[in-house]
């Protein structure tokens, strides 16, 4: 029995709901400065996207992989 890895659509209202919701506390790390930093500050900051509160690197790419690991988007009744 193989398992499809489930693909989360970062644009998706409900997806960014839950991320908002429910991983405000988890963290993404940026690359570029070497820090991390919660996911519900890196949204606030920037509604559009996901951009480093700090040096405005693009997180986008970091939390779509939090969010396909995440048990918050991927759990599917
Ligand atoms: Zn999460
Ligand atoms: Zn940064």
């Amino acid at each position: 029995m193989t398992r499809a890895p489930r693909s989360v659509d970062l644009l998706d209202a409900r997806a960014r709901a839950i991320l908002f919701l429910c991983c405000s506390h988890h963290v993404v790390p940026c690359q570029q400065c070497q820090n991390t930093y919660r996911l519900g500050w890196v949204q606030r900051l920037d509604p559009a996207g996901f951009a480093c509160p700090r040096c405005e690197n693009d997180l986008s790419a970091t939390v779509l992989a939090h969010a396909e690991s995440c048990r918050n988007l991927t759990q599917e009744s």
